[in-house]
């Protein structure tokens, strides 16, 4: 039996911790961090300050070492339990900017008492002190991680707390539904059973939410695979041109025989701050040979994974039947149409003016912009992914979700079968349990360590 994390545990008698909380190398300044219930007399030793600080108070403080040698002139901030980062008692010390200066502050904190951290204890301590529910830890995590506008954008959402709220509040709906059968159950013979059909609509309505919730996934998806474009077109309409001019390298083969790319490539890119994977498939066309209808069936298939299609056609020429084919196979999709080598000609272009075409020449960097501007407008900008929106960001909450519907579909079929309600009740609970372990309640212990792992140390 895996042990469970209990949050709120009373951290007086913890272990005070000290690292060194900027990232290693020269700047203008580093901090020191000192958290536990010594942070206070730590203060006091390094500062020879003959009072406790003041909490929330910036001093202009000498550090001294252990001998009383003179360390650096810096900034001390203290910060008292509750009333901090981590719950506990906390010590900052602004110190110049050198790793040197920064380890010794560190040496002269252990040597007063504290013990060095370990990475994401501080996080850790502010989760077990209930200052922060698990999924806004795991997105201190990925805020600290984030390599694109996207990612830190979409974790400053969760770490908000939006998402924690979101859960307590279908947790609420759920504890109601529970305590109106409680009294049907305690007391049968006093109390009237429920009306089922209320009961159902509150369960579904419940359920539609979480439904909405789980859809939010795709915005983790989107920040750490990116948003997959698929280029489809004609052989010759300028599909690898275009993806090297996305990439500003060459790195497809660029030829002028038809249907020279017969695998897809993939390469990464960032739009908008937004990674997006380009996926370059092999030609469409009518009359193939048969290794190019290998390379059709991955373009079907690049299609099928893609989230959007870039439709790239030669809109120099008029419209022939593979010009017709890809746009039938992408009709019902999200797509941005792209009729290229305009420098040429437009004939095409224009019998296509329905589909609002992007027409211009890959090699001009004005339709460059306004094909990423249409791959950010088609990919994210819309109501399915608000990257502002509090989302499931982890395998674990994604998995709490799915536990947390599958219980309440149990729940409605028991009713719709007209069994007991009582029946009901174990699988409502049992939505409650699975959806309180994003927020990290009864969350084994492995689960916490695998998002606390992932933490630098001083964080
Ligand atoms: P793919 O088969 O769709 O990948 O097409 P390629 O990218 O290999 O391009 C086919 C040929 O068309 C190459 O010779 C490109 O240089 C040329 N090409 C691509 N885009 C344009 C354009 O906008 N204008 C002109 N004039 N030629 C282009």
């Amino acid at each position: 039996m895996r042990s469970p994390v209990r949050v709120g545990r009373a951290s007086l008698d913890a272990m005070t911790i000290a690292a060194i909380a900027t990232p290693p190398g020269r700047g203008a300044i580093a901090i020191v961090r000192i958290s536990g219930p010594q942070a206070g007399a730590i203060a006091m030793r390094l500062t020879r300050m003959p009072a406790p600080l003041r909490p929330r108070h910036a001093y202009a403080v000498n550090l001294h070492d252990a001998r009383g040698a003179l360390l650096d002139r810096g900034v001390a901030l203290f910060f008292a339990a509750p009333k901090s980062y981590t719950g506990e008692d906390v010590l900052e010390l602004h110190v110049h900017g050198s790793p040197v200066v920064a380890r010794c502050v560190l040496e002269a904190a252990v040597d007063a008492g504290a013990a060095p951290a370990a990475p994401g204890e501080f996080t850790r301590r502010a989760y077990c002190n209930g200052k922060m529910k698990l999924s806004a830890a795991a997105a201190v995590a990925d805020l600290i991680a984030a390599e694109t506008r996207a990612a830190a954008r979409a974790a400053a959402a969760n770490l908000a707390g939006g998402l924690a709220a979101e859960i307590e509040r279908l947790r609420r709906i759920i504890r109601g539904v529970l305590e109106e059968l409680a009294g049907a159950i305690d007391f049968p013979d006093e109390v009237p059973e429920p009306e089922r059909r209320a009961l159902d609509a509150t369960v579904a309505s419940v359920e539609a939410d979480l439904h909405a919730l789980r859809r939010t996934g795709e915005i983790g998806r989107v920040v750490r695979e990116g948003v997959s474009v698929a280029i489809v077109g004609p052989p010759n309409a300028g599909k690898s041109s275009l993806l090297n001019a996305l990439l500003r390298e060459e790195r497809a083969i660029v030829s002028e025989m038809p249907g020279t790319t017969r695998d897809t490539i993939e390469e990464a890119i960032v739009v908008d701050g937004v990674p997006v994977r380009l996926i370059d498939t092999a030609g469409i066309r009518a009359h193939a040979d048969l290794l190019e209808s290998t390379g059709i069936e991955r373009t079907i298939d690049a299609l099928a994974r893609a989230r959007i299609a870039l439709v790239t056609l030669d809109g120099s020429r008029p419209l022939g039947p593979a010009e017709r084919d890809v746009l039938e196979r992408t009709r019902e999709r999200e797509r941005v149409v792209f009729c290229n080598k305009a420098d040429l000609g437009t004939v095409g272009a224009r019998a296509l003016a329905e589909c609002e075409p992007i027409v211009g020449s890959v090699f001009d960097p004005l339709t460059q912009a306004a094909l990423r501007a249409a791959i950010a407008r088609v990919g994210w900008n819309d109501e399915t992914i608000d990257l502002a929106r509090p989302h499931l960001a982890t395998a674990a909450e994604m998995m709490a979700a799915t536990q947390a519907l599958a219980a309440l579909a149990d729940a409605r079929a028991t009713l719709a079968a007209g069994e007991p309600v009582d029946l009901c009740a174990g699988d409502l609970q049992q939505a409650v349990a699975a959806l309180g372990h994003v927020n990290g309640e009864d969350v084994a212990e492995e689960v916490v360590d695998g998002i606390f792992a992932r933490f630098c140390i001083g964080k």
